[in-house]
């Protein structure tokens, strides 16, 4: 089968691999849509996760089961699926102590791309098939459904990471797809103040839509002094970080109140260290939270998002701004999204 790789750190292309094995809980399935992912872009160019040989890229898709191991109770071939990023193996201890994202280990849950061959190819294996997989609701686009698989669970992740309550004012930093459904989430969990940190007109635009009331660019000083200033000096009661890098921390804990939390979702590419500012985190004793994560995955929440989806209760087509129909275009794809170009948003390709 025909897979696009991860060559090695900054080279990619076509190249032909054995088509994967199917274990006994196991799926094999075929995209029906592929979308490409900022952290494709952190993996190959940045080699964020360190040097992967060969490894096909992608864990963005939507697809058709077309084989399941003699143990897979719930999904057979032809079934239409949604397929999250993250797929743990639900028996792990990790799994049982209520973090599945690290079964086996740090970030371990996350298979595609990192530990073994990503989606961005003519069949890819699923583990726990009935743990990871989700039927496709059948008024959801395949194209639309490829941001079921990471954007909407990650975005939404740092909602529930920085525990977003009603009435609050929330600080977004970082409006690509992921921070749109950050902002879509916490508009959602009842936010009184939505203010939104990014530059791309389509992605304020987007912002805008999802609930998003006051826009702050990092290109015009520094976000903590504009959101004091927004704010008469106290500062936002959760933030959440979508973009930005290792020193986007220090603006966050700036900008916190006392008693404030931060929820990252970033994937911090480069850098060594993160820096707390010691005085504006109440020299220590602020209880200014920081908490970062990597969203659970699995079916059950594939399934209520895809239910929110499928009730017209988020409507995710506005992250979706170039589709492209046909494996051809993968590269391109690709390279846009490395290049981040003023009007994309997100793109996907139809197979
Ligand atoms: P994008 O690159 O599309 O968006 C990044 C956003 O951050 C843009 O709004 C950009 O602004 C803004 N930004 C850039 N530089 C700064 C800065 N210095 N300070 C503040 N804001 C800045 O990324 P995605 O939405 O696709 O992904 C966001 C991050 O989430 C990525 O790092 C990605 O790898 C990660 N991720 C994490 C996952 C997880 O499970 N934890 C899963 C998937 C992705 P501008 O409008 O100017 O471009
Ligand atoms: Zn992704």
């Amino acid at each position: 089968m025909k897979g696009y790789a991860m060559l090695k750190i900054g080279e990619s292309g076509w190249i032909e691999k054995d088509r994967p094995e199917c274990g006994p809980l196991d799926a094999i399935c075929k995209p029906l849509a592929v979308a490409i992912c900022t952290s494709d872009v952190h993996t190959l160019w940045e080699g964020a996760i360190g040097e992967r040989h060969n490894m096909i890229l992608g864990h963005e898709c939507c697809a058709e089961v077309v084989e399941v191991g003699s143990l897979v109770k719930d999904f057979k071939p032809g079934d239409r699926v949604l397929v999250p990023a993250i797929t743990p193996d639900w028996n792990s201890l990790e799994a049982q102590a209520g973090y599945s994202m690290h079964s086996g280990g740090m970030l371990a849950g996350w298979k595609f791309s990192n530990f073994k061959d990503g989606v961005f190819s003519e069949f890819f294996h699923v583990n726990d098939a009935d743990g990871n997989l989700a039927l496709l609701p059948s008024n959801i686009d395949p194209v639309d459904a490829c941001m079921l698989s990471d954007m909407v669970p990650t975005g939404f992740h740092g909602v529930e990471l920085a525990d977003v309550q009603f009435g609050d004012t929330v600080l977004v930093i970082g409006i690509g797809p992921v921070g749109l459904m950050s902002v879509a989430g916490a508009n959602m969990r009842g936010a009184s103040r939505i203010i939104a940190v990014g530059t791309r007109p389509v992605c304020v635009e987007a912002a805008r839509g999802y609930g998003a009331v006051d826009f702050i660019s990092y290109k015009d000083g520094s976000i903590e002094d504009q959101v004091l200033a927004m704010t008469g000096g106290k500062g936002v009661d959760k933030v959440i970080v979508a973009g930005g890098g290792c020193e986007t921390f220090e603006s966050a804990v700036k900008a916190l109140k006392p008693g404030g939390k931060i929820g990252n979702v970033n994937y911090l590419g480069s850098g060594t260290y993160v820096n707390i500012p010691r005085a504006e985190w109440g020299v220590g004793m602020g209880h200014k939270q920081i908490n970062g994560g990597l969203m659970p995955g699995g079916r059950l929440r594939m399934e209520k998002l895809g239910a929110l989806v499928s009730a017209g209760k988020l409507d995710v087509h506005p992250l979706v701004s170039h589709v492209f129909d046909g494996w051809e275009h993968l590269e391109e794809a690709l390279f846009l999204m490395r290049d981040k170009p003023k009007d994309l948003i997100k793109p996907v390709v139809k197979i």
